[in-house]
């Protein structure tokens, strides 16, 4: 692609495996690479747009986003809607944006053609996504749109959760937090990975598992790996810094499906990433108007879920990565390298010759306690409110540039298209 290009680093640093050191407090960084964004713009932008989210990714450090399909409206299922997303965004993204299309019921059809336009893969849902327009597959279609991807060799993101599972759990409704987690056990989403690894195994396709919780999966996705299953996994931030014993009951902020469980499963994600299992950590920011978190209820079965976090994202991993004896370096490859591979951006996500010269300068030691105002996202809505986090993010770098977001700044983001 014509614009994206090679530029020379702004220090002439001595490489130090992902991290520089720049010879006072700060270090830089490659770009992170966030491939789980929900902009909600065209048809919800009053949740988020792409120049709240694209602002607050350059506050974050992130320098590129992949959108989801869903929760904008319409969704990105076929050309018209990713034209309207293109439209939406352009002049507006602070960033580089790509996009993923979906795969609903009905738009078998239309997944060459988006692919064909540049979507950077397909997402798709095994129960209701929580928006009516965005419907999900059954099992056999699931399988049909796996043999559609594979033709092309693109790659299918899952919401892992399995729907007669959760039918069957106890209801979501109430203040009680216990009672959400309850409403949507871990075995939902180990049914889920059994069923993707075996369709995974029978159709060739690659499959990525979108925002895992339970740690009870890795094994699973592990033993597939091993086996030669495209098997592919990422967490989340809230998920590897969080814990259920420590919601406070009503406190809808926390509410994300699947949902945060308890600390000794977040000790297993720290342990699947570790070993390579899960190989990515991204924000899925998935942000809403404070009303539709119904705080005046508490109500979890009643709120939206999400937790809007592409801000904060580095900080909260950086502080909990530390104190568990994680390398900085480590933390990069999770949040930058691994998400641009998997989205098949190889010049994106690193400092190395050839590569976009997108970088983060991160001050690792400048410890800050999250203060919602100063959040770029559309509403200030986060769980980390007053919590101390690890690090600041003092200035971002798009294409050998520093971001400005000051009230004249001129968005510099592009608009990317996968193979472009
Ligand atoms: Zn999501």
């Amino acid at each position: 692609m014509a614009d994206l290009w090679a530029y020379d680093a702004p220090v002439a640093p001595e490489v130090v495996d992902s991290v520089v050191e720049l010879g006072t407090d700060e270090v830089l960084l490659p770009g992170l690479v966030d491939s789980h964004v929900h902009v909600n713009e065209p048809g919800r932008t009053d949740w988020e747009g792409f120049a709240t989210a694209t602002k607050a990714a350059a506050a974050g450090g992130v320098t590129t986003i992949v959108d989801m399909p869903l929760n904008s409206i319409p969704p990105t299922v076929d050309l018209a809607a990713l034209a309207a997303k293109r439209r939406a965004a352009a002049g507006q993204a602070y960033v580089d944006v790509g996009f993923f299309g979906g795969a609903v019921p009905g738009n078998l059809a239309a997944l060459r053609p988006l692919q064909d336009d540049g979507v950077f893969g397909f997402k798709c849902f095994l129960l209701p996504s929580g928006v009516d327009e965005f419907a999900p597959l059954t099992t056999q279609q699931l399988s049909v749109a796996m043999t559609e991807i594979v033709a092309f060799d693109s790659i299918l993101l899952v919401h892992a959760e399995h729907a007669a599972t959760i039918d069957a759990a106890p209801s979501a409704s109430g203040r009680r937090y216990g009672d959400f987690v309850r409403s949507r056990p871990p075995s939902a989403e180990v049914r889920a990975v059994e069923t993707l690894s075996r369709l995974a195994r029978e159709t060739g396709a690659r499959v990525h598992v979108l925002h895992l919780s339970s740690g009870d999966t890795v094994p699973l996705i592990a033993a597939a790996r091993e086996d030669g299953v495209r098997l592919t996994a990422e967490t989340c931030p809230h998920y590897l810094t969080l814990a259920a014993e420590d919601v406070p009951d009503g406190d809808t902020a926390y509410k994300c499906c699947p949902p945060i469980r308890e600390g000794s499963n977040r000790d297993t994600l720290w342990d699947g990433l570790r070993s390579g299992t899960i190989d990515a950590v991204v924000s899925d920011h998935s942000p809403c108007p404070p009303e539709l978190k119904r705080f005046g209820t508490g109500d979890f079965g009643a709120a939206w879920g999400g937790i809007a976090s592409l801000q904060l994202g580095l900080s909260v991993v950086w502080q909990a990565a530390r104190r568990r004896g994680v390398e900085l370096a480590q933390v990069v490859e999770w949040m930058a390298t691994k998400p641009a591979d998997l989205v098949g951006l190889p010049q994106k996500g690193r400092i190395a010759v050839g590569a976009v010269a997108d970088f983060a300068v991160f001050a690792p030691d400048d410890d800050v306690v999250v203060d919602p105002r100063t959040l770029h996202h559309r509403h200030p809505v986060t769980p980390y409110a007053g919590h101390a986090v690890a690090g600041r993010v003092r200035q971002t770098w798009l294409r050998g540039r520093p971001i400005s977001l000051g009230p004249d700044a001129t968005p510099r983001g592009r608009l990317l298209s996968r193979g472009a």
